[in-house]
């Protein structure tokens, strides 16, 4: 007799995390090109405070969510440009970003307004990069918007590998971390603070739990 009927299909084991890079501020520099390379920042529903930054404000060390009333002298020294946020010129661009993306993929999980998983279970190294190194191409040929990919076995390894390709600014914007000494490599060098749940529940209580490789959390899968 055979159990082969009830085997679960199998999870996905290559997963990308493409990310749009400084969404916000890109999405207004798609349609203001005068704004590349000036540092820029878009603010809160209420113009209250920070909640994008260009890579030349984030060069300066305003952090995010700081209240603009704070900043008023450095936006006046380097000529910051501000804007109020428009959140429906950012959707339409999310929506736009994930029709591309879905051109890539069997299977893409929006996790955020410029975040999605993709499934690329299937696309052996070194074509892998290759390829994801094609959807970043893509999305700024056809949309005007710079995103990185991160490839891991696991969303948070995706996660992580995306974040080495952001602040890293690695060179065609994607890092895969399937090979398990570059797994380890990167999670030793992780900031849990700097990953989204884990960051949101406090450095504190996590520790450094999850920085030895293999974790529960970073086993993490589709659902
Ligand atoms: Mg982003």
């Amino acid at each position: 007799m055979s159990f082969t009927l009830f085997r679960p299909i199998a999870a996905p084991s290559v997963i990308g995390l493409a990310d749009g890079n400084n969404f916000y501020v890109s999405c207004e520099r798609v349609f203001a090109p005068r704004l590349e390379g000036k540092p820029v920042v878009v603010l809160s529903n209420n113009d209250g405070c920070v909640v994008a930054r260009s890579n030349e404000v984030k060069a300066l060390g305003i952090a995010m969510g700081t209240p603009v009333h704070e900043i008023r002298a450095l936006i006046r020294r380097h000529r910051i440009q501000v804007y109020s946020s428009n959140y429906s010129l950012y959707g339409d661009l999310s929506a736009r970003m994930m029709t591309v993306l879905g051109q890539f993929a069997p299977r893409v999980e929006v996790y955020s307004i410029d975040e999605a998983f993709l499934d690329l279970t299937g696309f052996a190294d070194p074509a892998l990069l290759a390829y994801a190194q094609g959807i970043v191409q893509t999305v700024r040929r056809w949309l005007g918007l710079p995103v990185s990919i991160g490839i891991g076995p696991t969303k948070v390894l995706a996660k992580v590998a995306n974040r080495i390709a952001k602040k890293q600014k690695i060179a065609g914007g994607v890092v895969a971390l399937l090979d398990p000494d570059r797994q380890a490599e990167a999670l030793a060098k992780l900031d849990v603070a700097d990953l989204w749940a884990l960051a949101r529940a406090g450095r504190r209580s996590y520790g450094r739990w999850a920085l030895t490789p293999p974790c529960g959390c970073a086993r993490a899968r589709f659902d």
